[in-house]
């Protein structure tokens, strides 16, 4: 390793590649560290091994953060077009699954494979596995910053913070972004697991497993996507997706989204008239779960044809209007990404930069930009990398 050079990435995830690559097409002398013996970890396995490298549709407004308007600058600078040029440049084949959301035909990999190039091809050095200790501030020619190793120490103008968020431990998750820049005195807004499982002490560990499509929401913001019970609580897109909202807030869970559950269940109970009363819930959710709220509802021993209106709408208000009140999630083990992180007033929108602190730049899942699930948090890493791999 050098014992000097213009820019020092530290994390070599998805946002650090960006940055290094940015910073050595640049022509600044460009260093990429990383802890963990290959790069790109998340990337490798993300989107069940394909990488849903980004969303078309990457609005500030699905990003959570303190900061609602400040991730709009980099990602206009660095739009999902942009990445998607890059991907086709490097001739790797992509598909869209649902509207927006893009994924490697073969493997994530061929994202990992890329940006190595890319960095590569713009001279960057990069070195695994390389423990970094701390870094310091030492004003010399050319240079602010001291980066100390295990293989030693380096005096840079410029440090981009890029070692992700505290999601996944046992793949490298650490908090050296959030200690580094509590050091050098940015604030951090409180961090927590998101995109992750909720838990509740009342789970039924009989219906794990069992999935259908619903809504969950907590106020006014809700997603109808995948909902899938676990042994411990609740999972699937749709809890992922509300998961990142949650504090301590009840969440209200629709099991038959964009359907009258009471019409639902006046048709059932007219095709079927002789059959038990539980059977106007079979065929509107899955069998096992029909069967558990039958036994939670204690339907009255008549026949489904004998079932009254109010009844029906008892039915109808749990199946529509479940009000769900989660214990807690699964935690960083399970958890996507980090929400929270190095507080964005702190930072410049544009460049990434420290604002009280001229040449650190702090990018990717350790900013308090936090995406939906669908490929956004990649783009902002990519955007945010691009931003500060620009200036740094
Ligand atoms: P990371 O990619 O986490 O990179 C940080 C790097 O820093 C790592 O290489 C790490 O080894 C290194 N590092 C950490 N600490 C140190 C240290 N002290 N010293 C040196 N190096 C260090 N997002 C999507 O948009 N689409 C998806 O399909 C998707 N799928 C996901 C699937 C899973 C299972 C998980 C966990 C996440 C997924 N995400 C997905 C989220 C996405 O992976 C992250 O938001 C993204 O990787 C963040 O990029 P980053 O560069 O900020 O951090």
């Amino acid at each position: 390793m050098p014992d000097r050079c213009d820019v020092v990435v530290i994390g070599a995830g998805a946002a650090g590649m960006m940055a290094a690559a940015r910073a050595g097409q640049r022509g600044r002398a460009t260093v990429l560290l990383d802890h963990a013996p290959e790069p790109g970890r998340k990337i490798l396995i993300s989107g069940g091994g394909r990488c849903n490298f980004t969303h078309l549709d990457a609005s500030a407004e699905r990003f959570l953060s303190e900061n609602r308007h400040f991730a709009r600058s980099a990602l206009a600078g660095y739009t999902p077009r942009d990445f998607l040029a890059l991907v086709e440049r490097h001739r790797i084949a992509w598909h869209e699954k649902t509207p927006g959301q893009l994924f490697c035909d073969n493997s994530a990999r061929d994202i990992v494979a890329m940006l190595q190039a890319e960095c590569d091809a713009a001279g960057v050095a990069c070195h695994w596995p390389v423990s970094v200790s701390v870094v310091t501030v030492e004003h010399g020619r050319g240079t602010r910053f001291r980066v100390v190793t295990d293989r030693g120490a380096m005096a840079c103008a410029s440090v981009v913070l890029a070692t992700g968020g505290l999601a996944i431990p046992k793949l490298g998750a650490t908090d050296f972004a959030l200690r580094t820049a509590r050091q050098f005195g940015l604030g951090i807004v409180e961090t927590a697991p998101a995109l992750v499982p909720l838990t509740d002490a009342n789970a039924d560990a009989s219906l794990a497993g069992v999935s259908l499509s619903a809504r969950a929401s907590i106020g006014k913001i809700g997603f109808a996507d995948g909902l899938v019970f676990t042994h411990r609580g609740l999972s699937g897109p749709a809890i992922l997706q509300i998961s990142s909202y949650w504090r301590q807030d009840d969440i209200m869970l629709d099991l038959l989204p964009g359907r009258d559950a009471f019409a639902a269940l006046r048709e059932a109970r007219s095709a079927r008239p002789r059959a038990q009363a539980a059977s106007v819930l079979h065929g509107l959710v899955p069998a096992r779960l029909a069967a558990k709220l039958a036994g939670e509802l204690a339907l009255p021993d008549v026949t489904a044809g004998n079932l009254p209106d109010r009844v029906l709408r008892v039915i109808a208000q749990r199946l529509s209007a479940f009000v769900y009140r989660p214990g807690g999630t699964e935690g960083y083990a399970k958890a996507e990404v980090m929400r929270g992180g190095i507080d964005t007033r702190d930072l410049d929108q544009k460049t990434l930069e420290a604002r009280n602190v001229p040449g650190l730049f702090c990018v990717g899942e350790a900013v308090d930009v936090t995406g939906w699930l669908g490929g956004y948090n990649f783009q902002w890493a990519w955007a945010s990398g691009h931003a500060a791999g620009m200036a740094a």
